[in-house]
């Protein structure tokens, strides 16, 4: 698989203003992007650029600047249709995020499909996001939560996966990649498995979108969520993917403007998807500079992205291995570029402080994720999650970092 070329790395770190600060003197080394990606001056550009000179709300009027505008937020649409594959645009729902999107499926299939007794699925390394809307449906239907665990490597056990089914599975959550130990979970063969027993599938994308192909009518997963400042894009912008014979069903879980057809005080009839899912003024400026972020990821090509990743999460594996009393959590043999570790018995906000001090912004604690620190028992971890924009220079800077912090602390 072609990968990226030292001077085409060098070039992508132009494109991302912030990765020429200096945080205490010193070249920042921005490894949170577990938590949010940095933007590229395009999609800075974008922005502006749009409130500047096409500002406007979109399908609210025949005037011309918003007709530019929805224009250009349907076209947004079609680009994240063909970025995940999707069979069509009314299957794309733009949200706030990947926990707007968990929620709204939690709430509209919750409503109409889940009641007294049932079970709702999910895995014990989910997200806080992708935990707490079940927890919350469950408790308003009276179901029942089921969590299906993970092995000390960081992998789904496939069997324990199948054998937590039951004729009252309404519904299966799960991360497509796992935001604290890398994980690429086995998704297809997880899906398979649930539409044999017809359950449909929430696939969580947040942590998926930006570091490989995703193809959702090849995944043939039933929703798929994910957050576009994950993806280099800006904040307050997601995608729900649904499949439409899902969609049809489901009952709107926002009411507003733009997601109806017909209103009066007796009856109110929805608008035909996706709309019936977008209440309200719709983050449109989001949703464009999200198409300006992908179609920048595209460019460059999603597949040299991940064999770029690829390679330096190997080159960061053996040399943080390599560190004695240093500990990985997440061994997968599939994982992207996320790496979770602690360094003997030294706090993680004690080491995240003194790399910090040197530039190097890792995160630290649980990351969302406390039931996954509670199967390790532990407080938290040092998180690095690496993107296109780092390097191996990066990973020796850290290296030499976290030696210091031994020699300090350890
Ligand atoms: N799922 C996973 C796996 C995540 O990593 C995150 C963000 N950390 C989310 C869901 C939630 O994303 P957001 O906060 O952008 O809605």
């Amino acid at each position: 698989m072609e990968s990226l070329s030292d001077i085409q790395i060098e070039n992508i770190r132009k494109d991302f203003p912030i990765l020429s600060t200096k945080i205490y003197g010193k070249p920042i080394i921005y490894y949170d992007n577990g938590a949010t990606t940095q933007k590229p001056m395009v999609v800075i550009d974008a922005i502006s650029e749009f409130y500047r000179e096409k500002n406007s709300s979109v399908h609210r009027g025949v005037h011309y600047l918003s007709d530019r505008s929805t224009e250009a937020y349907e076209q947004a649409r079609e680009t994240v249709r063909k970025f995940i594959n999707a069979r069509s645009t009314s299957e794309i729902i733009f949200t706030s995020g990947a926990t707007g999107s968990i929620n709204a499926v939690a709430f509209s299939l919750g409503e109409k499909f889940v009641g007294p007794g049932d079970e709702v699925l999910i895995s014990g390394m989910e997200h806080h996001s992708n935990i707490i809307p079940w927890q919350m449906l469950c408790e308003r239907k009276k179901a029942h939560l089921k969590v299906f665990p993970f092995t000390p490597d960081g992998e789904i056990d496939i069997e324990k996966y199948i054998a937590s089914f039951s004729e009252k599975t309404r519904i299966v959550a799960f991360t497509h990649v796992s935001n604290t130990l890398g994980t690429i979970n086995p998704v297809k063969e997880m899906v398979s498995h649930a539409h044999r027993h017809n359950v449909p599938v929430l696939v969580d994308g947040a942590q998926a979108i930006q570091h490989g192909h995703v193809d959702v009518t090849d995944m043939d997963c039933d929703f798929y969520a994910f957050s576009g400042h994950k993806v280099y894009g800006p904040n307050g912008i997601g995608v729900l993917y649904g499949k439409s014979k899902w969609l049809e069903q489901l009952p709107p879980y926002q009411g507003g403007g733009d997601m109806v057809d017909n209103v009066t005080f007796e009856k109110t009839t929805y608008n035909v998807l996706p709309y019936k899912f977008e209440a309200g003024t719709t983050n449109y400026v989001g949703a464009i500079a999200l198409k300006t972020a992908l179609d920048y990821v595209s460019k460059i090509g999603i597949d040299k992205i991940a064999s770029y990743e690829r390679s330096l999460l190997q080159y960061a594996t053996e040399k943080l291995s390599s560190i004695s009393g240093l500990k990985i959590y997440g061994n997968s043999k599939n994982k992207i570029s996320i790496i979770s570790f602690l360094v003997d018995q030294i706090h993680p906000y004690d080491t995240g402080m003194i790399l910090d001090k040197m530039g190097i912004a890792l995160r630290t604690g649980t990351h969302c994720n406390q039931p996954v620190m509670d199967f390790y028992g532990i407080e938290g971890t040092l998180r690095a999650s690496m993107v296109f924009y780092n390097t191996k220079e990066e990973v020796d800077r850290l290296y030499e970092g976290l030696l210091k912090v031994k020699k300090m602390l350890g």
